[in-house]
């Protein structure tokens, strides 16, 4: 990453830590991460929990929320959906768009990805919106292709394209043990980046999520265009987060 650009650490913890175990990890985090300004670290705890977590991590500013999933309704018939503004007012600040999981398991296609993503910066939220190529599409050869159409729609459907947050995530490389190559995942958001140049000015952080570990963080952090990490697996113990924060960018 260059210097101008303050590095990112966020943790998804998908469906891990009930409002109980939410506690103990900020706890033992906050214990072993003391207070930064050179870092922005954002954890996306289940919803249920991110009252346990707001309360815990109280006045530490360092630390923000963010919610895993939101409607792009604002209010409604929607069975168990949230919306963003419920995220907001609960005391998130940021909310993922389009994880792969969402993607291939809920079925969240593009065009529900840009609708999301809209709904999210109209509550004052900061979108972080997930891109990224199956193992099928990058043998074909087609994984610039998959992530230039899935942040197209997103550029398309925003009106300021300031606001976002993009993570680059291989979908291969998603709770596998595989990382793309540190030369790979360069390519990959160097080609982001230019893509991003043509619809903002801004200095839109781009982050690198796929089996992200204490063990590699300085690796990816050490790329051009690498702004930060998005954490699944290692982000639900406070160690191993608290040594993936701790990394020199
Ligand atoms: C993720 O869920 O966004 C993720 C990158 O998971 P993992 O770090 O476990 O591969």
């Amino acid at each position: 990453m260059t210097a101008l650009r303050t590095p990112v650490i966020a943790g998804n913890w998908k469906m891990h830590h009930d409002p109980a175990s939410t506690r103990l990890f900020f706890e033992r985090f906050l214990a072993l991460h003391a207070p930064r300004t050179d870092l922005t670290v954002i954890v996306f705890p289940p919803t249920i929990s991110l009252e346990a977590a707001r309360l815990v991590v109280g006045e530490r500013a360092d630390v923000q929320l963010g919610v895993q999933n939101v409607h792009w309704e604002s209010a409604g018939a929607f069975t168990g959906e949230i919306s963003a503004d419920m995220a907001m007012a609960a005391g998130a600040r940021y909310s993922l768009v389009g994880h792969s999981e969402r993607r291939q398991l809920f079925g969240e296609t593009d065009a529900d990805v840009a609708r999301k993503t809209r709904a999210v910066l109209a509550a004052g939220l900061t979108p972080v919106v997930c891109v990224g190529e199956t193992l099928e599409e990058r043998r074909a050869g087609r994984a610039n292709d998959v992530v230039d159409r899935q942040l197209s729609q997103v550029l398309e459907a925003v009106l300021d394209a300031s606001g976002l947050v993009i993570a680059y995530e291989p979908v291969w490389a998603i709770g596998t043990g595989e990382t793309a190559s540190p030369d790979d995942a360069q390519a990959m958001h160097a080609s982001i980046r230019a893509q991003l140049a043509s619809a903002s000015n801004a200095a839109i952080p781009i982050l690198y999520g796929g089996s992200v570990k204490p063990q590699n963080t300085a690796t990816l952090l050490a790329q051009r265009d690498i702004d930060g990490v998005l954490v699944g697996g290692a982000s639900v113990d406070p160690q191993s987060f608290a040594a993936i924060c701790a990394t020199d960018a």
